[in-house]
């Protein structure tokens, strides 16, 4: 059974609390309620998604919604799509045509209000639903012809409140690199969230900056100067003003993709701490190993585990704290498929 909260319990109250890596509260996460296997769709059916259920559980707090049965439609119900203009489509029945908008439109106000108290740290909605739906949702014009442009009028709500928070499809989650960057800003929005609920000041920004500079590299290097730059300029801004715009360009850089060639550029930063040390045996072996990721014979776990062992065995501080070795629990095999 996936761990779950109970939406009206305070986030003191919390259920089997799992802390992985550094962060220090429970990484929990928003669902729409069919993809844990909950019979709540129109049709009375459920859409279980087995990695998320079987896998992520094991990792995180599930806080399902179902915004249609919340909103007081039963099950089964009429079916619904949007229709009309993508800045303000209306929820109707496909049958009948009733107007489910403003339901949907109050309930959604409250339910965000909800969320807020419960610190959520991503959320997986059902991809192509009017209510959860992301993006590429069908809308429908007055001839009846859909468009791929609509968004679900809860995923719509919720984005908008929540502008930093990790959102993704179930749908994309089975590309392994759209996987490994979700659950990565997962945790990583943890970790700042858990910055932010304790005493802010300058020095522990820079010292999460420091924390995390490899792993920003690997996805932007634009994002990664200006954060440096920020942190840089500490002294300029106040402390929680400081934490607030390093939060919104931490998180918008690391929705930037982590590549191949980015990844390689990090290795070989963090060879360069080490590569002193090493007999010429292994330091060929070591950049063999990061020319087969780089051609696409192995995974970036293979490298990783290699420059992970060195960082060990000589005992390199700085390397142990990055992130960017650790972004993630290692259960979930994210890296052996990227
Ligand atoms: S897609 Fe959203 S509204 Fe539809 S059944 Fe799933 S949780 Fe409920």
């Amino acid at each position: 059974m996936p761990k779950t909260v109970n939406p009206s319990l305070t986030p003191a109250a919390t259920l089997g609390t799992v802390r992985p890596m550094t962060a220090t509260h429970p990484v929990r996460i928003g669902i729409s309620r069919c993809l844990l296997g909950d019979e709540v769709r129109y049709d009375g059916g459920h859409k279980r998604d087995a990695f998320l259920v079987d896998v992520l559980s094991q990792f995180v707090e599930w806080v399902p919604v179902c915004p249609e049965v919340e909103s007081g439609l039963g099950t089964p119900r009429e079916a619904m799509r949007l229709v009309g203009h993508d800045k303000g489509p209306r929820l109707i029945t496909i049958k009948h045509g009733t107007d489910y908008t403003h339901e949907m439109t109050r309930f959604s106000e409250r339910r965000v209000r909800e969320l807020e108290t419960l610190d959520l740290s991503g959320y997986v909605f059902k991809k192509g639903s009017p209510s959860c739906g992301v993006e590429r949702v069908r809308l429908y014009n007055q001839h009846g012809m859909p468009t791929r442009n609509g968004v679900g009028l809860f995923a719509r709500a919720f984005i908008e409140r929540f502008p930093l928070i990790p959102v993704e499809e179930e749908g994309r989650l089975n590309d392994p690199v759209l996987r490994e960057n979700f659950i990565e800003r997962m945790f990583c929005y943890r970790r700042w969230r858990d910055l932010m609920d304790g005493r802010v000041t300058r020095g522990a920004i820079v010292s999460f900056h420091t924390a995390h500079k490899y792993l920003l590299l690997a996805h932007s290097q634009t994002h990664y100067q200006s954060l440096g730059r920020l942190v840089a300029d500490a002294k300029r801004h106040a402390p929680s003003e400081l934490a607030h715009r390093y939060g919104v360009l931490f998180m918008e850089a690391l929705a930037v993709k982590a590549t191949v060639r980015k990844h390689v550029n990090v290795l070989h930063h963090l060879v360069g701490y080490f590569t002193a040390q090493f007999s010429a045996g292994e330091q060929e072996e070591l950049h063999g190993v990061i020319g087969d990721y780089h051609k696409g014979l192995t995974p970036l776990v293979v490298p990783l585990t290699l420059v992970r062992h060195y960082v060990r065995r000589f005992d390199i501080a700085y390397l142990q704290g990055q992130i960017y070795l650790n972004p993630h629990p290692k259960e979930l095999m994210l890296r052996n498929h990227v």
